[in-house]
């Protein structure tokens, strides 16, 4: 299994690299590592797993932050909303096209391979189109392109993730403030709404 020593961190020179188009078919390795990282961020969402290995919970991870230099991410995770469930691994993905309008995520951003906070906004597109081949941890199968709209957190989510396969760390894009922008707004867990 993938624990926290598997990630790289921040002055890895992996990190602010392009990573490479994953070559197909898929060899067996890269499947391995495909249900890997898939793995990790169900792991990392367990709570008794987490504390028993010291995993923090992520919600995306991509190739190059387990020094992996292809492009590929996984996405494990629920919409803002808590009504979707989003489960990815995306091979090759590309951004296809985005609205004009900006997100945020209203407390920042965090990174797996960022150790320390990083106060500011990170500035993302609301709603994106991405065209991908998805794989099939199940069936081992890597699907035709697909064309995927996301939007909200998962869409922060995906722009994150696509930026590791570009180089590129969220500390780079923070802005102070985002004026007339709207942040992704969250669901309040019940607990909130009993004490709000
Ligand atoms: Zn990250």
């Amino acid at each position: 299994m993938l624990t926290m020593k598997d990630i790289i961190r921040e002055g890895h020179p992996t990190l602010t690299k392009r990573a490479d188009a994953v070559p197909l078919p898929l060899d067996a390795d890269t499947k391995r590592t495909l249900k890997a990282m898939r793995q990790f961020l169900i792991d990392s969402q367990t709570p008794e797993l987490a504390e028993k290995y010291a995993l923090r919970p992520g919600v995306g991870l991509a190739a190059p932050q387990i020094d992996v230099r292809l492009r590929m991410l996984a996405i494990y995770t629920e919409d803002e909303l808590f009504e979707n469930h989003h489960d990815y691994l995306m091979v090759n993905p590309r951004l296809k096209a985005h609205t004009e309008q900006l997100t945020y995520m209203p407390g920042g951003e965090g990174c797996l391979s960022i150790d320390r906070e990083v106060e500011g906004l990170v500035p993302r597109y609301r709603q994106v189109t991405v065209q991908t081949r998805l794989f099939d941890p199940k069936t081992e199968t890597l699907s035709e392109d697909v064309t995927l709209k996301l939007k909200g957190f998962v869409s922060i989510v995906f722009q994150h993730e696509l930026d590791h396969l570009n180089g590129i760390l969220f500390p780079t894009r923070i802005k102070p403030t985002l004026e007339g922008v709207e942040p992704v707004r969250f669901k309040p867990i019940e607990s909130e709404e009993e004490v709000s």
